[in-house]
């Protein structure tokens, strides 16, 4: 077999846009999937490149809301009961970096990824002649309430020394923006510069198509197999075993299946998360992403239909699926939106792969030489894919990183 440079674990948005800034730079790129390049979770989110987003999903700091979770009456959020003595600990962390000065702080650290997310995405997408999945209409955020409005002015305040770019709006004046929607929230806001995907398979597909292109090679295989031969790594596919210098593990989710037999622990759960597409009554359209805030929903038009995704159940990753949010979800989804039948008959299951502190991990693995890791992009994982290539491809090949990668070491979970 042809001399391999590097391995890259797990073909979904992070994997392939890694594979392909690697492959670009002149390296001889193996990309490793036992299927095929986007079909994880990957597969099934809400298309929204938010560049726009400023802090991540916190722990619920409203005593009523948490109370409505516990008692499973909220639509935002859901929970095995035999799973919470598992990721109890990690709920813990994620608490503690939901205070209000550790949110700042991580909105600080996400910036430069953020800030260059939109256009990371559109420079792939001209290569790889997929312009036409994008929409550059921006994403919509609806509140119901004064109060939930009232909420965001700490974001929109950071929003506006930023720079960037939204437009708070009446419900009039949102409804002028998607007029199918019905008048039962009050405000809304209009973030301009996020661009959405109409089909987030077909995006990574056409990434990967590119990484052909360019000269990447990719198989399939088994990412469980990756261990020491020798100096090298190695890793069994369909093709037989591949050997490389350097691998790059970027297996979303299914992170710990490999980096646990090594011996690398790292704090990742899971926050589970659901999508169904929906036919719409009559005319009715969306020309963007819809975020029903207190509901914690979206709704996204996409060419299989109206995805309407829904917030984090936190459960083992491989449980059973229970997507009890629809019930709980459907009647607030149904006045707002004129949703028609269901397109299937299940609904799809995701698994956000999440540290507790909502950053990723990009840079190198602990106690591994020449193991790389590019995971745990829990919400924003279709956002932060190619920007997080150029970064781990940047540190690879030692050239000067884009931005500082230390805010993304993996140190910060184990020193
Ligand atoms: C409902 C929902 C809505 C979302 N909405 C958005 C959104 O609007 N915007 C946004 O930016 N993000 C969103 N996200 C998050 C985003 O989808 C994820 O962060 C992102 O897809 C993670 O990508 P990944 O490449 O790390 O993982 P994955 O896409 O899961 O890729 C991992 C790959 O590893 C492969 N793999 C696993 N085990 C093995 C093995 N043993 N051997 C070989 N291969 C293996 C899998 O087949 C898979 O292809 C959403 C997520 C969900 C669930």
């Amino acid at each position: 077999m042809a001399r391999t440079d590097i391995i890259v674990l797990g073909a979904g948005i992070v994997g392939t846009s890694v594979a392909l800034h690697l492959a670009k730079r002149g390296l001889a790129v193996a990309l490793v999937d036992r299927g095929g390049a986007g079909e994880g979770t990957s597969y099934g989110n809400t298309g929204i490149i938010e560049g726009n987003t400023i802090f991540p999903a916190a722990f619920p700091s409203d005593w009523r809301e948490l109370l409505r979770i516990a008692l499973k009456r909220s639509p935002v959020a859901n929970y095995h009961l035999t799973f919470l003595p598992k990721v109890a600990p990690w709920l813990l962390a994620f608490r503690a970096a939901s205070q209000p000065k550790r949110l700042l702080e991580t909105a600080q650290a996400m910036r430069p990824l953020m800030a260059r997310a939109v256009a990371e995405h559109e420079a792939f997408a001209a290569e790889a002649g997929a312009e036409r999945y994008l929409r550059h209409t921006g994403w919509l955020k609806l509140y119901r309430t004064d109060r939930a409005f009232a909420g965001l002015t700490r974001e929109l305040d950071l929003a506006a020394s930023l720079g960037i770019a939204n437009v708070p709006l009446d419900g009039d004046a949102a409804r002028a923006l998607e007029p199918s929607l019905a008048p039962v929230f009050r405000h809304a806001v209009h973030w301009t510069g996020a661009v959405s995907v109409s089909n987030p398979l077909a995006l990574t597909r056409a990434y990967a198509a590119r990484f052909a292109a360019v000269g990447g090679l990719s198989f399939k295989g088994d990412a469980r197999t990756l261990h020491r031969s020798g100096r090298q790594w190695r890793v069994d596919t369909a093709a037989g075993p591949l050997d490389a210098d350097n691998a790059v593990v970027a297996l979303g989710p299914w992170l710990p299946d490999v980096l646990d037999p090594l011996g690398v622990k790292l704090p990742l759960a899971v926050k589970r998360g659901y999508h169904r597409h929906y036919r719409t009554k009559g005319n009715a359209a969306l020309s963007r992403p819809i975020l029903d805030a207190e509901n914690g929903y979206c709704l996204a038009p996409m060419e299989q239909g109206i995805r309407l995704t829904t917030g984090a159940e936190f459960a083992a990753r491989d449980a059973r699926p229970t997507p009890v949010q629809f019930d709980r979800l459907l009647p607030a989804a149904r006045d707002l939106f004129p949703l028609g039948e269901g397109v299937e008959t299940q609904p799809w299951l995701g698994a956000r792969p999440c540290f507790p502190d909502s950053r990723p991990v990009i840079g190198r693995a602990p106690r591994q030489s020449r193991l790389w890791l590019a995971c745990g992009h829990a919400h924003w994982g279709l956002t932060l894919g190619p920007v997080t290539g150029r970064l781990i491809a940047d540190m690879i090949t030692g050239a000067t990183p884009f931005c500082d990668p230390a805010p993304y070491a993996a140190e910060r979970f184990t020193d």
